[in-house]
């Protein structure tokens, strides 16, 4: 399998191409095909197999980049993750003037609002100020279409179950994807309370 015969938008596979990635890891080839049918999928995946690209390409592929809404969420456990997702969907996003916001802990609020009104499509954040700039009315969530949960299982073990949990709750239904190297118990309530006939995928 290639990454020409996935479905994905003409412009995100240049993006592909140009990051340099010729043929998808196992992660890869397993993964984004369900994704982009609209699915909720579990990957469990460590670090290093390709899995921040299987979610960027699924929030990329869903964006409709003329609405300036955003539509994707992805959360993160720290601010290093964030960025480096962030980071991700900008060069796999170069070909479709994707927009992205990092909302994360410690970043100035103003310049979050300011830059989100100006028209943002991705929002790449750690728990905690996500859920803030959300519950504050600053941060639109009608149009959201997908959230992903990377590394849920350290997300979960920083004591983030109860933003996470909230953020889910003001959110519309959305297709979820959930990255999680193990699939301790209360990740397991997450993808069975929140996650609808998810696709599990073990790499
Ligand atoms: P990740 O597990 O997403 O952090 O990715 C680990 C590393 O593998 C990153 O440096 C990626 O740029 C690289 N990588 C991911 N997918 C591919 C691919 N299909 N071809 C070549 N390198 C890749």
């Amino acid at each position: 399998s290639s990454f020409n015969q996935m479905g994905l938008k003409e412009d995100v596979l240049r993006g592909v191409f140009a990051y340099g990635f010729e043929k998808p890891s196992p992660v890869q080839q397993r993964a984004i095909r369900p994704i982009l049918q609209g699915r909720d999928v579990i990957v469990q995946s460590q670090s290093g197999t390709g899995k921040t690209s299987v979610f960027c390409l699924g929030a990329l592929q869903a964006v409709d980049v003329s609405r300036m809404d955003p539509q994707a969420i992805l959360l993160s456990p720290t601010r290093e993750l964030a960025v480096q997702s962030a980071k991700v969907c900008l060069a796999l996003g170069d070909y479709l003037n994707c927009k992205i916001h990092t909302c994360l802990g410690g970043k100035n609020v103003k310049e979050g609002i300011k830059a989100i009104q100006a028209g943002v499509h991705i929002i790449s954040g750690t728990p905690g100020r996500v859920l803030s700039m959300i519950r504050q009315q600053h941060l639109p969530v009608k149009r959201m279409k997908i959230l992903v949960l990377d590394e849920a299982d350290e997300m979960f073990s920083k004591g983030f179950k109860e933003q996470v949990y909230g953020i889910k709750r003001l959110l519309p239904l959305l297709q979820i994807v959930l990255v999680s190297a193990t699939l301790p118990p209360e990740v397991l309530e997450l993808t069975t309370e929140f996650m609808r006939k998810p696709f599990r995928l073990l790499v």
